[in-house]
């Protein structure tokens, strides 16, 4: 008879990473998981669990065999279409609702949606923000459209749309604020091989370049839609903010600052439109 427990002591993925493959095959809770670790287990459920946990042991990311990950308190539909939302990018949904502070109804625009985490955790805090999400990518926008339903309901809708960067924004459109979370890991990169990664779109990880070319488009571009006194935040790389706060500064943008992550390190940078 296969039970939690037994399948728990024969698995040699991460104890954690048991627990979330069992909690979604089983869909049980974690003190399920103790309370009921003793029960037999159907064949079944025991099938999927042991292919699941191969797949993890080939490589593939828990939150695409699960098919969600957790951002910002809310539950994301994730897919190998979309970057895995990080915990990291909370701080970039934390400044827009900083900056957003004192408007009423904020006009929001997010280059780069992916898996809409970043536009459908602004909109879910802030009930009055117009928010628009654009994606070069039409399987990410799919995803973002189910998440935005899922998370903000049929009368919340995102303003989502197909766009390489700003080239198919309406050039009549202003915002008081843009954000995004570009590709910005250099295209030889060794991460890009490793862990993760390896299963995400890669487009979504990298410019084929030096990890800056994708900011230089959106800070050369994405002012020309900023309202007055908007502003521009981008994430980055660990070793980015400097060069990130020299492109903002010569595209003429103005109280250019980086902001720290968790971890202490300079994640995001920002500057303001006020000509
Ligand atoms: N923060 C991600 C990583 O290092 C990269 C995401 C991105 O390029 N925007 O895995």
């Amino acid at each position: 008879m296969t039970t939690v427990a037994g399948l728990m002591r024969a698995s040699s993925l991460p104890a954690l990473e048991t627990r979330i493959l069992l909690e979604h095959v089983l869909g049980w809770r974690r003190t399920e998981l103790i309370t009921r670790d003793d029960e037999e287990l159907a064949v079944a459920s025991v099938d999927r669990f042991d292919a699941l946990a191969q797949r993890r042991s080939a490589g593939e990311p828990i939150a695409q065999l699960v098919g969600s990950r957790e951002f910002f308190g809310l539950e994301f539909e994730v897919t190998p279409e979309v970057l895995i939302p990080r915990p990291e990018t909370e701080l970039l949904v934390e400044i827009a609702l900083e900056q957003m502070g004192g408007l009423e109804a904020p006009r929001v625009l997010d280059l780069g949606t992916g898996s809409g985490a970043i536009a459908v955790a602004i909109a879910f805090s802030r009930a009055d923000a117009q928010v628009w999400a654009v994606d070069q990518s039409a399987g990410a926008l799919a995803v973002a459209a189910r998440n935005a339903l899922t998370l903000l309901g049929m009368d919340r809708p995102l303003n989502l749309l197909q766009s390489d960067w700003t080239c198919a924004l309406d050039p009549a459109l202003r915002f008081e604020l843009i954000v995004s979370n570009p590709p910005y890991i250099a295209q030889n990169d060794p991460h890009l091989s490793e862990g993760d990664l390896r299963f995400e779109p890669r487009t979504a990880l990298t410019d084929e370049a030096d990890g800056l070319a994708a900011i230089r488009t959106i800070v050369q571009t994405a002012p020309f839609f900023l309202s007055t006194g908007g502003s521009l935040w981008l994430e980055h790389g660990y070793d980015q903010a400097a060069d990130v706060r020299a492109l903002l500064t010569a595209r003429g943008l103005s109280d250019v600052r980086s902001k720290r992550d968790l971890a202490g390190i300079e994640r995001v940078s920002g500057g303001f439109f006020t000509a």
